[in-house]
Order: C-alpha cells, then sequence, then structure tokens
C-alpha cells in the first residue's frame, strides 16, 4: 500500500516508521520545514527509544521518506493519514480542530481517485463527518471516503504498542459491509491481523468515542488510586499494597494504579478536557470524568505543599533539586508535565530550583524561566536543601545513597514516584517522604 502522514510528530513519524516496517511505502509530510530538514540529515526531532534505528532501516530500504510537499506527499496515496495535533483550544478545553480540517481539504483537493482519508488524531465525535463535509464541498466528484483509526500508543513505548497492540480500532461507514475504507484499512493492518491481533471495525463515530472512553477511564484509574493514597497516608495503610491487591484482580488489572503527582502529557489532560465539553454539548453529564480532572488539577498544588512541608515548613531561600522533568520517562515530551505546575509553585514560595532530566532540559528550559539546568543528577543534588524525584527515569532508580547525601546541604528526599524503599532512604540518613506509605 501506498501510504502518507500528515503529522510528523510523536503519532505521525513513529505510525509512519512502523508502516514502513511493515512493508508498505510510506511518505511522511509535515509542514514544518526544520522536521522535515532533520528527518532527511538522518535525525530524529523527538527523543523515542528505538525510533533511530526503525527510520534510519526503512528509509534505507527506500519505504520511507520525507516532504513539506502535502500535494506531492499525497498525489498518489491509497490512504493518507492525518495526524496532526489537537490541543486544548485556549480557554475553553474545546479540541482545537483547525490542524485538522485544514489537513483535510488540502488533503482533499490533491488526493487521487480513490483514497481514503483516515484519521489519526484524536478528534471529538462528529469529525470524521465534519471532514467528510468539508471533503465534498472541496471536490465534489472524488471518491473520497473518510475513516477513523484513532491510536493508542504511549510515548516511550511507542514503537512495541504501535507493532504489538493489544487491538487496532477502526470506524467506518457501515462497516462490515465491505466499503472501500474497510478494504484500504484491512490490508494496511494485515501484518497485525496475520498475528491475531483484533482489528475492531466499528461505526465512525463509535472509533472516535472509544479513544476518548479509553484515554478518560485510564486517567479514572490514576486519579483514583491518588485519591487511595491521601487515604492510606491519613490511616496508615501502604498504597502499594493495596495496588497490588486490587490490581491482581482481574476484573480490575494491575495497569495505571501507581500513586503519583498526578497525570500529565499531551493526551490525558487535553481527551478529558475536551470530552467533557463534548458530553456538555450533547447533554449527557460525566461526572465520573468531571471529578477526575479536579482530583488531578488539585494535586498537582499538593506535591507543591508537600515539598514545603518536608523542607520545614518553608522553602524560602531553599536550593531545592528536581529530578525529572518530562511527564514520564523515555520521552522529552513536556506537554502538561505535572513539573510544569510543581517547580513554578515552589519558585512562588520562594524556593531556587536546579533540575535534571536525561532528555527533556531543552523542552523545559523554555517553558520554566529561572530554573538552573544541572548536567546530572549528581550536580542537581549539589548543595541542595531537599530532593525531589518528580519523573522515574532509570537512572534515578539506583542512585548511590552515601553520594547522594554527601552531596546535599540536607537529607531531605520528596519521592513523588515511590522509586525507593522507606527503610532504606532511613536507614541511609534521609528524611523521606513518599506517596500513601504512611
Ligand atoms: P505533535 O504536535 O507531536 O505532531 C503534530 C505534527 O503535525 C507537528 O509536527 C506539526 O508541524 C504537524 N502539522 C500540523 N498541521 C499540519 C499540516 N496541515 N500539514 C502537515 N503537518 C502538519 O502531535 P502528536 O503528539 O503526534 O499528536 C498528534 C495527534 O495524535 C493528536 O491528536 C494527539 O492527541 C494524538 N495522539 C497522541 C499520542 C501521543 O502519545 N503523543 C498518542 C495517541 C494519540
Amino acid at each position: 500500500m501506498r501510504l502518507t502522514m500528515i503529522g510528523t510528530g510523536y503519532v505521525g513519524l513513529v505510525s509512519g516508521a512502523c508502516f514502513a516496517e511493515f512493508g508498505h511505502q510510506v511518505v511522511c509530510v509535515d509542514k514544518n520545514p526544520d522536521i522535515v530538514a532533520r528527518l532527511d540529515a538522518g535525525e530524529i526531532p523527538i527523543y523515542e527509544p528505538g525510533l533511530d534505528t526503525l527510520v534510519a532501516r526503512n528509509v534505507e530500504a527506500g519505504r520511507l521518506s520525507f516532504t513539506t510537499d502535502l500535494a506531492a506527499g499525497v498525489a498518489d496515496a491509497d490512504a493518507v493519514f492525518i495526524a496532526v495535533g489537537t490541543p486544548s483550544r485556549r480557554g475553553d478545553g474545546h479540541a482545537d480542530l483547525s490542524f485538522v480540517y485544514a489537513a483535510a481539504e488540502e488533503i482533499a483537493l490533491a488526493a487521487p481517485d480513490p483514497c481514503v482519508i483516515v484519521n489519526k488524531s484524536t478528534v471529538p465525535v462528529g469529525t470524521g463527518a465534519e471532514v467528510e463535509q468539508i471533503v465534498r464541498k472541496a471536490v465534489p466528484g472524488k471518491a473520497i471516503s473518510v475513516a477513523s483509526n484513532p491510536e493508542f500508543l504511549r510515548e516511550g513505548s511507542a514503537i512495541e504498542d504501535f507493532m504489538h497492540p493489544d487491538r487496532v480500532v477502526c470506524g467506518v461507514e457501515n462497516p462490515g459491509s465491505g466499503g472501500h475504507a474497510e478494504a484500504v484499512l484491512r490490508s494496511i493492518y494485515r501484518p497485525l491481523s496475520l498475528r491475531d491481533i483484533k482489528i475492531q471495525f466499528a461505526e465512525r463515530e463509535t472509533a472516535e468515542v472509544i479513544k476518548y472512553a479509553a484515554n478518560a477511564f485510564l486517567a479514572v484509574k490514576i486519579s483514583y488510586i491518588n485519591e487511595m493514597a491521601d487515604l492510606c497516608e491519613k490511616v496508615g495503610a501502604n498504597v502499594q499494597e493495596v495496588a497490588r491487591g486490587i490490581g491482581l484482580d482481574n476484573r480490575i488489572g494491575p495497569k495505571f494504579l501507581h500513586p503519583g503527582p498526578g497525570y500529565g502529557g499531551s493526551c490525558f489532560p487535553k481527551d478529558t478536557l475536551a470530552l467533557l465539553r463534548t458530553s456538555e454539548e450533547a447533554g449527557a453529564t460525566l461526572k465520573i470524568v468531571e471529578a477526575t480532572v479536579a482530583v488531578n488539577i488539585a494535586r498537582k498544588q499538593a506535591m507543591a505543599d508537600r515539598v514545603v512541608a518536608a523542607c520545614g515548613g518553608s522553602v524560602d531561600g531553599k536550593r531545592i533539586a528536581i529530578l525529572g522533568l518530562a511527564f514520564k520517562p523515555n520521552t522529552d515530551d513536556m506537554r502538561d508535565a505535572p513539573s510544569l505546575d510543581i517547580l513554578p509553585a515552589l519558585q512562588k514560595a520562594g524556593a531556587h530550583i536546579i533540575a535534571h532530566d536525561p532528555a527533556a532540559m531543552s523542552a523545559a528550559a523554555p517553558l520554566l524561566p529561572e530554573v538552573e539546568m544541572a548536567d546530572g543528577a549528581y550536580a542537581a543534588l549539589d548543595g541542595a536543601d531537599a530532593a525531589v524525584l518528580i519523573t522515574e527515569w532509570n537512572e534515578y532508580r539506583a542512585l548511590d545513597l552515601d553520594r547522594m547525601k554527601a552531596a546535599m546541604a540536607a537529607p531531605v528526599f520528596v519521592d513523588l514516584r515511590n522509586v525507593y524503599p522507606p527503610a532504606d532512604m532511613r536507614a541511609a540518613g534521609f528524611s523521606y517522604s513518599s506517596i500513601g506509605r504512611g
């Protein structure tokens, strides 16, 4: 199949490279010339483990190429995937669909006849129908069908997720009736269906809702365990054991039950908000999602308060070392990272912040003014009055406790990811606080 990916960011680049690895011929289009120039020069503009070799291998094999020229990129495509951003619209939390709609019209004008436009961006229910109207208006005579194929990959393990997904969801008109879009999507995903991975076909609207329902459910799990952690702290229970105890129940499952500083990233915060706006418009209140969002917002401020408390009630004039800035390990993505709320709150309380992150410091620097960036974890800890572990990168999991204590001005460690055993930290002489472990 000849496939074109519009938008070569976290989703577009990973999906494009993985489709090429399946054996398809893929053109990745991005309107940002810097991204395309870097890819053409063999550089990967984002941090995603394994992506450099996957891209290089498929470029070398002649199956993957990059361009800023959308019209040329789609000219002979069997299917064109839209993988552009759908950020929160400033002020109201609706998904900003301007990039999707602009891309749709441009694609329609340049696409061959027939062709399938497949929406991979996360978009509110009804967007597929709207894209179809844009296409019909732009090119009334062309046989272009519009499908939905939401993406479930996680940054940090994106290639593994794309190559070995739990399922693939496709939304088409009249699923099961053998339409053109369904046939094309079945061919595209044949390498996965041959491995018995479920390709679920549903109506387009249903596929659109599946994506938001999945993300909101995972966000609910996180806010739920975070509230449970607060309860555990009050009653002397251990939330990690609670999570294990409930997670071993197959009906619940162990994933997304790790208490922490609240969810962040490029998806959950904006998708839960957009889902709430959709539900309000549809007149179907989602109280559980509303509570999840409120709990998460409050959580980030509560984390800053926790650091202040660990420092004896004030961080004014204190040097606070931050380990980890990205919203999770193995990514440089800073979108809605909890650090973006926690660090300014500490600065407002008078702290001087020195931070380290293995991959996200250059993305973080412009977003966190006055934060000093350190070359390594121990450099950040040097002379610090307290350390706060925000992102559980592997390199922070085995810090030398004696070296760390010797480097710091005061042995105060706030572990927002429960990486260290409390007994070890106490034995090493730290004043240690973590989440929901008494
Ligand atoms: P991103 O910001 O990393 O990438 C989007 C890219 O699209 C940018 O490089 C931008 O320059 C490009 N672009 C915008 N308009 C364009 C146009 N008209 N023509 C060509 N290029 C254009 O975004 P992302 O993180 O890859 O997310 C894309 C979509 O996938 C979003 O809807 C997001 O919610 C969804 N999603 C993201 C993830 C994730 O982990 N990042 C996971 C699942 C779904």
